[in-house]
């Protein structure tokens, strides 16, 4: 913790949110974000903390037409004990350096980027809201921004951290949701950027997503990008099952992000005795279980819903409902797991809490 991160304060703070039941997710953002620049002569310089504002960019930003853009999502509670802290920030942005080199982009030091994040959570700590399943959102990201338009690796990078008080996901309680096999379009493809977290994969997942729920659904399942036969991920969530007693999720190919959520349940799983297999799981093999009823429980996992329980999944027109389209015992006992580490009702059994104060 030695970096020189200057912090210019705001002249004109927000008013804070009053209704925290109406914070909705993303929305409302705090009133300072951090700042960190990139040349390729200078390397990164000048990390700081500034008032929350517009971005200038010049309209040949090689992000507005070449994508060269990645993005992390982490989250900052404030816990039961009083205390402040984040869940394995460290990761975020060892994944971040992995999606950088993907895309092009400038790989950077995680640990000032923890420093820079650390003070900025600190700075604006009052924006954190206090109901239960409430938090502050954190979006770390990093774009492009030569100012022409030949097509090249960047030689200019913007890294932003901004703060969003978000309001719990489950509002209304941990429910289940619909969920369709996408057989048509695909995220992403083996050797594509589908492990990078890069906005790219988004623009090009949200047609599928949009389609499903005109039907009805929460979201789609997807299938690899090479053959459409190996399950992938939900949404922008990765996903397990329990088949005949077994815990499974699809093994990290390449095209499927390596979530952070993902990761800490089969560290959980394996730590506590539960044997849990990665591997490729073939949508046949899915289909099978449905019909012949081993599918015992669906669930996807991620920062925002931490675990998403899966009551029905609709494959070729035809409706299967998972675990009598309730919660299962293993979804339910995951998520009450890693939400308790989060807010410390439990302990921090494998030291993921990173306290801010
Ligand atoms: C971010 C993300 C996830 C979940 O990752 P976490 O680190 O657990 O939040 C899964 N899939 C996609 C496509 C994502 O963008």
């Amino acid at each position: 913790m030695a970096y020189n991160i200057p912090i210019t304060k705001t002249q004109n703070p927000k008013p804070l949110p009053q209704d925290e039941t109406k914070l909705g997710f993303g929305r409302i953002f705090t009133d300072h974000m951090f700042v960190w620049d990139w040349d390729k002569e200078k390397g990164w310089h000048d990390p700081r903390i500034e008032p929350f504002g517009p971005i200038v960019l010049h309209p040949a930003s090689t992000v507005l037409h070449y994508g060269a853009e990645i993005f992390e999502g982490l989250k900052a509670y404030r816990r039961i004990d009083g205390t402040i802290a984040m869940f394995r920030p460290q990761e975020n942005f060892k994944r971040m350096n992995r999606s950088a080199e993907r895309m092009g982009l400038p790989e950077f030091d995680g640990e000032l980027a923890l420093e820079g994040l650390t003070k900025l959570v600190d700075l604006d700590s009052e924006w954190i809201p206090h109901g239960e399943g409430t938090s502050l959102y954190i979006r770390p990201f990093m774009i492009g921004d030569d100012e022409h338009l030949g097509v090249h690796a960047v030689s200019h990078a913007r890294f932003y951290i901004i703060l969003s008080p978000s309001g719990s996901y489950y509002a209304g309680g941990l429910a289940p949701v619909k969920i369709m096999i996408e057989s048509h379009d695909v995220r992403a493809v083996r050797g594509g950027t589908g492990e990078a977290k890069c906005g790219g994969n988004y623009a090009a997942s949200t047609r599928a997503g949009e389609k499903a729920m005109e039907k009805g659904f929460a979201q789609v399942l997807w299938l690899d990008g090479v053959e459409q036969k190996y399950i992938e991920e939900v949404g922008a969530m990765n996903i397990m099952f329990k088949i005949a007693g077994k815990i499974v999720t699809p093994a990290l190919t390449g095209s499927i992000l390596p979530g952070i959520t993902r990761k800490s349940i089969l560290e959980y799983l394996r730590a506590h005795g539960v044997d849990a297999e990665e591997r490729r799981i073939s949508v046949d093999e899915l289909a099978k279980a449905m019909e012949d009823g081993t599918l015992e429980e669906a669930w996807g996992c991620g920062t925002a819903a931490v675990v998403s329980p899966v009551g029905l999944l609709s494959y070729n027109g035809k409706e299967y409902e998972i675990a009598g389209g309730k919660i299962g015992e293993t979804t339910q006992m995951l998520y009450d797991a890693i939400t308790g580490i989060q807010w410390g009702k439990r302990p921090d059994e494998f030291g993921w809490i990173y306290k801010v104060k």
